[in-house]
């Protein structure tokens, strides 16, 4: 195709490469979600829709981007945290940071119905979204620590402003009696005042919200037939309990990885050579030489196993928790997350 004259402005686009082996973390922010959130009614400290809102968005970001290997989500906030040696879109730092946001939002709007029925959508929410490298699996453990700390010392201060101002206080009074405390101080007003234990609250709300990837049950080849409940049948998928009917949005969530757990077990039952017929079954028995007696047993060639490739974390059953990643039990448990 031939060149315009035009085609020089090209040049004025400049890479923007991020530094290659090097942790990206790409954190997108509601913007002006005070405002969002009062206009659409959300519970105060927390609303339990609009954070599993908030969740169900990182999953279709990690869905659809499996570089991605964890996420951490707390209040409007999420960050997606990409394995060290991803490729996507050639490491470009604005590819990357537009098209995480744009995916969060529209999964955001897109599912905003089913976890907020009753909330009417009233104007586009936006996110906006920034790129931050890390050198060393340091950073980025003290980065998770980071925004986790802070996912508690919000809500430990929203938690006790919120009961001062439903039990009648003004913004400002309840403000101004938080000021200066320490977090020995909020525990102790809430349970002498309120008789809220604060370590009994929900821990999404305390420890905000962790997706990873766990690997799918194993699917391995080497038992001689299929367990029953695994077995295809063109009668059985509807009734299947593992294809129901989704009837409410967790429910779809799991059907989707499920969905794709079966694949993964048709694959691999594919890969079993069932014989079909008794004679079929006799050629494959060499040396065999009556057919008489038992139920014959299907030998299976011996296949060297393969060495099982450790598990990178890109592809594997999305899971939602609220645990503590400050600590080193979830890191230790989860290796890939740091390589
Ligand atoms: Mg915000």
């Amino acid at each position: 195709m031939a060149k315009s004259r035009f085609e020089y402005v090209r040049s004025y686009e400049l890479p923007d490469p991020l530094m290659p082996g090097t942790f990206i973390v790409v954190r997108i922010d509601g913007r002006g979600f005070h405002k969002f959130s009062d206009a659409h009614s959300f519970s105060k400290p927390n609303d339990r829709r609009a954070l599993d809102l908030m969740d169900m968005a990182a999953k279709t970001v990690m869905d659809e981007y499996k570089d991605v290997i964890m996420a951490f989500g707390e209040s409007d906030e999420y960050s997606f945290l990409l394995k060290k040696n991803t490729k996507l879109y050639n490491r470009r730092r604005s590819k990357i940071a537009s098209s995480i946001v744009s995916l969060f939002t529209s999964a955001y709007v897109f599912n905003w119905s089913r976890y907020l029925p009753n909330e009417p959508l009233r104007y586009s929410p936006s996110f906006d979204s920034r790129v931050v490298l890390y050198p060393s699996a340091k950073e980025v453990r003290d980065y998770f620590a980071w925004r986790q700390a802070d996912t508690h010392i919000n809500n430990l201060y929203n938690t006790v402003f919120w009961a001062l101002v439903q039990s009648g206080q003004s913004t400002a009074e309840a403000n101004k009696a938080l000021q200066g405390t320490d977090s020995k101080d909020k525990n102790e007003l809430l349970f002498s005042k309120f008789d809220i234990n604060y370590n009994n609250l929900p821990a999404m709300y305390r420890k905000g919200s962790t997706c990873v990837r766990k690997p799918y049950p194993s699917t391995s080849t080497s038992s001689i037939a299929p367990e029953p409940s695994n077995i295809p049948s063109s009668t059985s998928s509807h009734n299947s309990p593992l294809v129901e009917t989704p009837t409410r949005a967790a429910d779809i969530e799991v059907t989707n990885s499920t969905t794709n757990t079966i694949a993964a077990k048709l694959e691999d039952m594919k890969a079993i050579k069932v014989p079909s017929s008794e004679s079929e079954l006799q050629s494959e028995r060499p040396g065999s030489e009556s057919r008489s007696g038992s139920v014959p047993i299907q030998e299976q060639k011996v296949k060297t196993p393969k060495k099982a490739k450790p598990f990178e974390g890109i592809d594997g059953e999305l899971t939602i928790i609220h645990e503590d990643i400050i600590k080193d039990t979830f890191w230790d448990e989860r290796p890939w997350l740091l390589e």
